[in-house]
Formats: C-alpha cells, sequence, structure tokens
C-alpha cells in the first residue's frame, strides 16, 4: 500500500520547528532550529528533517504550517492555530493528558483536552515577557550563561534569591544589583525559575489544574522551570523529548486529517 507522507511546520517567535509523519501515525523525525520567524530557520528545519528521513518535499501529500509566523511560510496548503496544534501534539505525545502547560518563546499558554484530546478551554499571557522564554533569554545574557544551562544551574543552587519584580525591565536591573553584590549566580537563577512559576502557576489556575499535567514549548527543557512550577501547583508535571515538538507534530495529524479529506474519505478535521 503507498505510504502517506505530511509535514507540519512550526514557525515560532524563537524557534522553527519541522517534524515529517508516516500514514498520520508515526513520527519519523523532529527537528527543532533555534531561529524563529523572519530567519532563514524554517527551509532549516524542512531540510535537515526531509534529510533524515531521506525524502524530497514531493513526497509530501500535505503540509500544514501552524505557530506565530504561520502564515510566512507560503509553501503549505493550509495553516492551522498554534492552540490546536499544540492540543492535538500533546496528546499524540503524551496520550491522556488533561492539561498542557506550553511556554514558548514570547508566550505562555494553559490548555485543558478532553478525554479524546480535544481542546476544551485555554487562557494565554501573549502581552508581557515575564512568565515566558524571553524573559529567560534576557535572564542568561545577564548571566553570561547559555540558556540550556540555566535547568542545571538551579538544582545546583544551595539557596535562593527571590525577585521581587514582576515587569522584566526591573527584573534585570534586579538581576544586575544581585550579580554586583556577589550572590551566587545559581541562587539567582532559582529566584528566576520560581518568579516564572509563580506567573504562569496564576495562569494556568485560571483554567484548573487536572492531571495528568505536562508540558511543552522550549522552557519545558529547563528542569528548573519544571521542578518549580511542579512546587507551585502541587502536581507532576511530565516532559518528553520531544516536548518542543508539540506544535509541529499537531500540524502533521491535521495535515494527515485534511488529506484524508481531499481523497474523499473521512478525515477528522
Ligand atoms: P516559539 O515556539 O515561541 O518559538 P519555543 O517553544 O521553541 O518557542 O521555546 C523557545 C524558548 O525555549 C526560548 O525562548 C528559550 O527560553 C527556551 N529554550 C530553548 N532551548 C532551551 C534549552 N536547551 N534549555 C532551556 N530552555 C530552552
Amino acid at each position: 500500500m503507498k505510504k502517506i507522507y505530511v509535514m507540519g511546520v512550526d514557525v515560532g517567535s524563537a524557534t522553527s520547528k519541522c517534524a515529517i509523519m508516516q500514514d498520520g501515525s508515526e513520527l519519523l523525525a523532529g527537528t527543532v532550529i533555534d531561529m524563529g520567524v523572519g530567519s532563514s530557520g524554517v527551509e532549516k528545519a524542512i531540510a535537515k528533517t526531509l534529510e533524515d528521513t531521506g525524502l524530497t518535499m514531493d513526497d509530501m501529500s500535505f503540509i500544514v504550517a501552524t505557530g506565530y509566523g504561520r502564515n510566512n511560510y507560503e509553501k503549505a496548503d493550509r495553516s492551522v492555530s498554534e492552540l490546536s496544534c499544540h492540543a492535538k501534539g500533546a496528546h499524540f505525545i503524551f496520550g491522556g493528558c488533561k492539561t498542557i502547560i506550553d511556554i514558548g518563546g514570547q508566550d505562555a499558554k494553559g490548555m485543558k483536552l478532553d478525554e479524546n484530546g480535544e481542546l476544551k478551554n485555554f487562557v494565554m499571557n501573549e502581552k508581557c515577557a515575564a512568565g515566558t522564554g524571553r524573559f529567560l533569554d534576557v535572564m542568561a545574557k545577564i548571566l553570561s550563561v547559555d540558556i540550556s544551562q540555566l535547568g542545571e544551574m538551579d538544582q545546583e543552587a544551595t539557596g535562593i534569591i527571590p525577585i521581587s519584580s514582576t515587569c522584566t525591565v526591573f527584573a534585570e536591573s534586579e538581576v544586575i544589583s544581585s550579580l554586583a553584590k556577589n550572590n551566587n549566580p545559581k541562587d539567582i537563577v532559582k529566584g528566576i525559575h520560581k518568579s516564572v512559576a509563580s506567573r504562569v502557576a496564576g495562569l494556568i489556575n485560571r483554567v484548573g489544574v487536572e492531571p495528568k499535567v505536562v508540558m511543552t514549548g522550549g522552557v519545558s527543557k529547563n528542569i528548573g522551570v519544571v521542578k518549580a512550577l511542579e512546587k507551585e501547583l502541587g502536581v507532576d508535571i511530565e516532559t518528553s523529548p520531544k516536548s518542543q515538538l508539540a506544535g509541529a507534530i499537531g500540524a502533521c495529524i491535521f495535515a494527515y486529517n485534511y488529506y484524508l479529506k481531499e481523497e474523499g474519505g473521512n478525515g477528522n478535521v
């Protein structure tokens, strides 16, 4: 039987993601490139994913774009909202999850799913950098460390230096003066993570927390934020190495269903 390949492209504010699936159920490959909308990140993510699968663009039966910059990717057959794709992708990765916490480059979202993985309700913070990946990116820069080091630094902290400002700009000055006072950068990082977690927990509590709780988006790679959120919310949070690909995977599932629909079948979109 002919295999059906589809592609999901997630054009984010900070990163570009691409995934390829076979027959709507098997994830063949996925790539994250640390370059967001307005860059060549999308092309790079697509090229790497095609290379990993040994397929070409001509093999793709349907392409769905999602993410903040989805309308910038013109080669897609359709575009689908980030919320819908994240819900579908998280359901695929984590099966049976009821609450999704997604912290990306410039927003944080809370989503509630029903038992079939359909989106029931959501909340979103897209107006303020505090409680997003952007806040952490700014802090990593001040501390002169790579974003990928924050999680480990947090785990090695022996204390915590709390941050009182909720605004990114004021929090930035607070961290600079804390460094000037010779405070341990690891303890400062722990305070930064607590501040992000309490912002995001306030948001998530508005939709309610129902297990299983999972985390998607790039910030899910930061174990310090995950642990701080578990503490704030009083629940276990599951993550996956595929967490950052949730949107692209969801886009693949939509692409497969659109393909079935176009073929005269019964694609469930
Ligand atoms: P978007 O979809 O908005 O582009 P992502 O979900 O890809 O955003 O998340 C990007 C954010 O993830 C970055 O702003 C950064 O803070 C965080 N991030 C990316 N890579 C890592 C990493 N290796 N460790 C910790 N945090 C990371």
